[in-house]
């Protein structure tokens, strides 16, 4: 009983840079065997004691083909069946794109416990700017984050922690 929580979203939206920085924020999580780690795309995490298996649904597949919307929308059906949580990430830098419109419509399907974040926003002053069209998509919470720098990482764990 150990709740999967799958990343989603389009290639370089920063799936694989939210993953490690999840994955290795506790030391217990680094795997002891060498060569194991690297190219896992999945972990189990503890946060606030409460236990998860992350799931990074791109890696090292990630291909062109995968920017067609048909990839992305496989992408998010699949999550709606198998994961418990999704997280479901976005580019703040390329602002709000067709792809992001489709896929939040498909996770509407679901009551399952979504989590809407929009990546590479660096810091607090980007957030005006970057995060405002992305309420064009109808979302009432909206996260923030920079995976890369961490900002926002703490609310993105806590507001996670908190439902599991
Ligand atoms: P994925 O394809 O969704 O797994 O994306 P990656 O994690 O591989 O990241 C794609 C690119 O976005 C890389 O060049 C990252 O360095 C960059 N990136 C990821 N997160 C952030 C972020 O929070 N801020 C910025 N500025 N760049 C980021
Ligand atoms: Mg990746």
């Amino acid at each position: 009983n150990c709740p999967m929580v799958a990343l989603i979203g389009r290639p370089n939206v920063g799936k694989s840079t939210l993953f490690n920085r999840i994955t290795k924020s506790r030391k217990a999580l680094v795997d002891p065997t060498p060569g194991v780690t690297r190219d896992r795309h999945y972990d189990r995490v503890t946060w606030d004691n409460k236990s998860f298996v992350l799931v990074d649904t791109g890696g090292i597949d990630d291909n062109p083909e995968d920017l067609l919307v048909g990839h992305i929308r496989e992408q998010a059906l699949a999550a709606i069946e198998e994961a418990d949580i999704i997280l479901f990430l976005m580019d703040g830098r390329e602002g709000v794109t067709p792809a992001d419109y489709e896929v939040v419509e498909i996770l509407r399907r679901t009551r399952k416990p979504i989590f809407h974040v929009v990546n590479k926003i660096d810091s607090p002053k980007q957030e005006v700017e970057l995060l405002a069209q992305f309420y064009e998509l109808g979302i009432e919470k909206l996260w923030s984050l920079s995976a890369e720098h961490s900002f926002g990482f703490r609310d993105l764990m806590d507001g996670l922690s908190a439902i599991i």
